[in-house]
């Protein structure tokens, strides 16, 4: 078996390190090339001495800097490079075969769209960059023959629920399939009094009940914008209509998702909810492989349970909804005006309950464009940021 070469994009987050427990225990059918990451030297660190990659990229510079001491001290002949061109040169290397895209947010957007852009198997966990520019994406998968696999988990049941022969960015309907079903937990507030949002700290909102992961992610499942991202990032991997896309809660996070056939039929992936799963399938695909996860005791299940999502306890669900409708570069807009809100109430500069009013009123400020350019997407990116700024800073004054 050829051993496939690969580069992971935000090794040192949650994906990162699902990947790396995935991969080391194929030590003969994967050799890591590259790894990156934005500033955890330490942790970059561990994982270059435990699987010794060609490249180490450090996005920032101080970092690279420090990592380049350390990596020399302990004996080390990982190169180390710094930058956002060092990220799209180890996605788009010649010798790698396969890239993980896990940053986060749109700090991915550019080394996964040189994956995609290369001919790569790109592994798409940032989905991020599908929401700001699907169309030049996909477009970039068509043109290059890009194996393009979804790892985030809901996408990847899906696509695990199409035809073997089904590809990514072909529409779903002539094979049948009528409607998806994309499930979500509901976050940790699901069952939270709606007057009891005002007080949510950071710690709350991480607190996932059933999925580890990364802080952004984890306040877009608590708002349910998570969800809203990945509405629209289906209608570009499946290539339907967001009338198709339906959204259900399922608070056991055992059905990943599950795809409706004119037959009559509902194919469903089942799991623990561990997203090693996703990963080993996109790494094995169209094999399988062992990856680590405990086998699903359905017995010990008990019951699984399935209810609508109630609109006014997860507001940033219709807006995902309302940018989709706009169009262009509207979900371009919609994510920047996400990560400001994110950040700001992680720093605890912006109340829980004002993410969705922050997210909205940058989506009004900010007119949609044909996203037909990267410079028009990063243009919407850039002006959707300086509007969602300026309103964090008014909240903030009002409050003092
Ligand atoms: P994380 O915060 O744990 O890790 C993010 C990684 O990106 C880190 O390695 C970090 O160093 C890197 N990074 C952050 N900012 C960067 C920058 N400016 N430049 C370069 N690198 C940068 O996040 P995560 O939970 O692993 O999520 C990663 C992506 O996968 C996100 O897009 C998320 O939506 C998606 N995803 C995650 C999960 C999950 O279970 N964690 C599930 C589905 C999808
Ligand atoms: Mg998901």
């Amino acid at each position: 078996m050829k051993t496939t070469q690969l580069t992971i994009l935000g090794s040192t987050g949650s994906i990162g390190l699902s990947t790396l427990d995935v991969v080391a225990r194929q030590p003969e059918r994967f050799r890591v090339y590259a790894l990156t990451a934005h500033r955890n030297v330490e942790r970059m660190r561990e994982q270059c001495l435990a699987h010794a990659p060609e490249v180490a990229v450090m996005a920032d510079q101080e970092a690279a800097q420090a990592l380049r001491a350390a990596l020399a001290a302990s004996g080390s002949r990982t190169e180390v490079r710094s930058g956002p061109e060092a990220l799209a040169e180890v996605a788009r290397a010649p010798q790698v075969d396969a890239v993980m895209a896990a940053i986060v947010g749109a700090a991915g957007l550019l080394p996964t769209l040189a994956a995609a852009e290369a001919g790569k198997r790109v592994l798409l966990a940032n989905k991020e960059a599908l929401v700001m520019s699907g169309a030049l994406l996909m477009d970039a998968v068509r043109r290059s023959g890009a194996c393009l696999l979804p790892i985030d988990s809901e996408h990847n049941a899906i696509f695990q629920c199409l035809p073997t022969g089904y590809v990514c960015a072909e529409s779903v309907s002539p094979h049948g399939a009528s409607r998806i079903w994309l499930t979500a937990s509901g976050g940790p507030f699901r069952d939270r009094p709606l007057d009891r949002f005002g007080g949510i700290t950071p710690e709350e909102a991480c607190a996932h009940p059933n999925w580890d992961m990364g802080r952004k992610i984890s306040v877009d499942s608590a708002t349910m914008m998570n969800k809203g991202l990945e509405v629209i990032e289906a209608c570009w991997l499946f290539a339907v209509e967001p009338s198709a896309i339906q959204v259900v809660l399922h608070p056991q996070s055992i059905v990943h998702s599950m795809v409706a056939y004119e037959d009559g039929s509902v194919l469903a992936q089942l799991g623990n909810p561990d997203m090693r799963t996703p990963i080993a399938h996109a790494l094995a695909w169209p094999e399988r492989m062992e990856s680590g996860v405990q086998p699903l005791d359905l017995l010990a299940m008990g019951k699984l349970e399935f209810s609508e999502p109630e609109p006014a306890r997860y507001p940033a669900l219709g807006l995902a909804y309302q940018a989709l409708e706009r169009g262009g570069t509207a979900t371009a807009v919609l994510n920047a005006a996400n990560e400001v809100a994110v950040e700001a109430f992680l720093d605890e500069r912006l109340p829980f309950s004002e993410i969705p009013a922050l997210i909205a009123a940058t989506l009004d400020a900010v007119e949609a464009e044909a996203a037909d350019s990267l410079e028009r997407v990063l243009a919407a990116d850039y002006r959707a940021r300086e509007v969602a700024r300026s309103l964090v800073t008014n909240a903030e004054q009002a409050v003092s």
